[in-house]
């Protein structure tokens, strides 16, 4: 993507330069980015990031909050929402009311709330725990940094230990409460008892080392400086490097209610807001999503911020009570169609997610799916530009949605493809080795023959890599250990013998190697010693029933795209080389090693894998 800018302030324009070569902007950048009255240019920027990493995608969840009681040890200045125990509008909830405001269709439970003074540690465990028994498919996002170092304190637990007892209950991602502004002058005057930046900082990392990804939230809108609001941007982008854990940035916009702080009726202006999502979408490069919490920022502002780089617009969000306790102007809780309407009517695709943004529902017609790898970049950088709109998936996932009939084409993976032959028509396009892959990589302690009852966890995203995993495992090795599924993103690897990654995140480790790991074996190499074949990952089909003309039309743009992209193989994986470290020629070298036609020889090489997986015991794969 190269879209041309024009400019009504000139000084964005080298920030312009930056951004479409996928360079760092710097605290600077951000700063001339706030003074900017070119709100439209910002905009424009920001749409393009948004675009480069999720398509059209916009996400939503349906979801429930649950403030379990707004007692609470602290009062900070900009709460209107807490309050002291016999105080008349003090609340503390059962787990039965808890249990009874859930419902079996929603897909997220949000907990947080109050520090209260007298409950026990097994009351929070035990709430998590009847959750999970009682709704299986809700996962739970509770407790921010700010509770789990109150948790660490008042029951003198280490916070790796309070966390560790609460996944093992459920919990499975935390928000990004209680960040606030990271600056001790800001935290000096409104939230003076209340962590600071260290302390988030360590519980988050806490967090992801043990395969818990987090949420990130700024609030602003009351004392804080531009300055200070980049430079908390810059200091959670440090973060995200370090671990990976990051799954969203949400701002939120300040409610002054009765704080005091502020006059009441006076909110972030509009274009503040937009800023925000702006801005953070360009400075927040190691980030995936940018949400537009709709509570905070009504429905009219979240709906722009989706073209402002916002791809996340929460959820239905029931029961909120602590920014609506501060004055928020929002609806209570917003309808599931309502949400689907904001999203399309933005021209976006909207996405139903679960609590890792895997896509569970998409609402839209006319979507071409697209795997978020570096491998399948040749494929896509001019596609993009077409009438058809474009999401990316990863394997797994796309061919679930192939399966409800929500993806009319794409690139799947071979193993959905050959299961809804039905349904899907194959074209002449692929992706396939030459020899080695270098992104399915399995990382070991131990050589393939010692694998025999060990546990390999294998990362949620595949579908075509773990089969062939498991063809190579029985009829190649003849050992059979379990799997284990793990979630996309971050995981704690270290409980397992082996682990299996793909795409991008195998590329990344292929360079830096994985902790606790000293094998690495390319399932590709591991084939072509085997067979002496290329191993087909994925075929690009599409649905039987599209009309013949759209079909050829998509036909035509895939192969000028492909013979583009390959004409110019560094120029169209610069920017996604560069988010995963690689330098242009290692790019190159790594997509030069794929061949995306499907000749003789791939059609061979499906058919050898075919017969070996009719011969395996597929089903159950995994243990949960
Ligand atoms: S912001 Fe959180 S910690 Fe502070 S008073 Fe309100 S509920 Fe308590």
């Amino acid at each position: 993507m190269n879209d041309t800018i024009f400019f009504r302030d000139n000084k964005l324009a080298p920030i312009w330069e930056k951004v479409q070569k996928g360079e760092r902007l710097m605290l600077e950048d951000g700063v001339t980015m706030f003074h900017t009255g070119d709100i439209i240019s910002l905009g424009k920027m920001a749409h393009h990031v948004q675009r480069r990493k999720s398509g059209d995608a916009v996400y939503f969840v349906l979801n429930q909050k649950i403030e379990p009681t707004n007692v609470c040890v602290l009062a900070c200045k900009f709460c209107d929402f807490a309050t002291k125990a016999g105080e008349p509008d003090a609340y503390e909830m059962t787990i039965h009311e808890i249990l009874h405001k859930l419902t079996p269709e929603i897909h997220e439970v949000h907990i947080t709330g109050g520090l209260h003074p007298e409950w026990k540690w097994e009351y929070y465990l035990e709430m998590l725990r009847q959750i999970k028994r009682g709704f299986p498919n809700v996962d739970i996002k509770a407790f921010t940094a700010v509770e789990i170092d109150f948790f660490h304190k008042k029951f003198k637990l280490p916070i790796e230990e309070v966390l560790r007892q609460l996944k093992e209950a459920g919990l499975r991602t935390m928000p990004g409460g209680g960040a606030e502004v990271f600056s001790e002058r800001v935290r000096k005057q409104l939230f003076s008892s209340k962590i600071g930046a260290k302390t988030w900082f360590e519980v988050h990392a806490a967090a992801h080392r043990l395969g818990i990804p987090t949420n990130s939230t700024i609030l602003y809108g009351h004392i804080e400086t531009i300055e200070e609001r980049v430079e908390h941007m810059l200091r959670l982008r440090r973060a995200q490097d370090e671990t990976g854990g990051f799954l969203t940035f949400i701002p939120l916009a300040f409610q002054p209610g009765d704080t005091g702080i502020k006059p009441r009726n006076r909110f972030t202006s509009a274009i503040d807001d937009l800023k925000m999502i702006a801005i953070s979408r360009l400075m927040l490069d190691n980030f995936q999503h940018i949400k537009a919490y709709w509570v905070m920022l009504t429905e009219e502002v979240a709906s722009v911020a989706l073209n402002f780089g916002a791809d996340d617009m929460d959820g239905t969000v029931g029961g909120e009570k602590i920014a609506h306790d501060a004055g928020a102007v929002s609806p209570g809780a917003l309808a599931k169609d309502q949400i689907i309407k904001i999203i399309t009517d933005a021209g976006k695709i909207p996405v139903e997610r679960d609590v890792y943004y895997n896509p569970l529902n998409l609402f839209t017609s006319h979507v071409i799916g697209k795997i978020p790898y570096l491998n399948s970049v040749p494929f896509y950088s001019y596609l993009e530009r077409r009438q058809f709109r474009v999401m990316p998936i990863t394997p797994r996932r796309m061919g679930v949605l192939a399966e409800k009939g929500q993806v009319d084409a794409g690139l799947f993976s071979l193993v959905d493809f050959l299961g809804q032959q039905e349904t899907l028509q194959l074209m002449p396009y692929c992706i396939a080795t030459r020899d080695q892959v270098k992104s399915v990589l399995l990382f070991s302690n131990h050589g393939w023959k010692d694998l025999d009852g060990k546990t390999v966890g294998i990362i949620d995203d595949t579908a075509t890599s773990v089969k062939l995993l498991r063809i190579l495992l029985e009829k190649k090795y003849g050992v059979n250990p379990r799997f284990h599924r793990m979630h996309s993103g971050i995981n704690n690897y270290e409980e397992f013998d082996a682990v299996l990654l793909i795409g991008d995140e195998a590329l990344r480790h292929k360079r830096t190697g994985l902790r606790g790991f000293d094998l690495v074996y390319d399932l590709a190499t591991e084939w072509y010693e085997w067979k002496k074949l290329p191993f087909v990952f994925a075929v690009w089909a599409v649905k039987k029933n599209m009309a013949p003309d759209r079909q050829s039309e998509l036909s035509s743009i895939i192969a000028a795209s492909l013979n583009k992209g390959e004409e110019d193989l560094g120029t169209v994986s610069l920017v996604h080389a560069k988010s995963l470290g690689l330098a242009s020629d290692e790019a190159v070298e790594y997509l030069e090693g794929f061949n995306y036609r499907l000749g003789e020889r791939e059609k061979e090489a499906i058919q050898a894998f075919e017969s070996l997986l009719s011969a395996i015991d597929v089903e159950p794969l995994y243990q949960q």
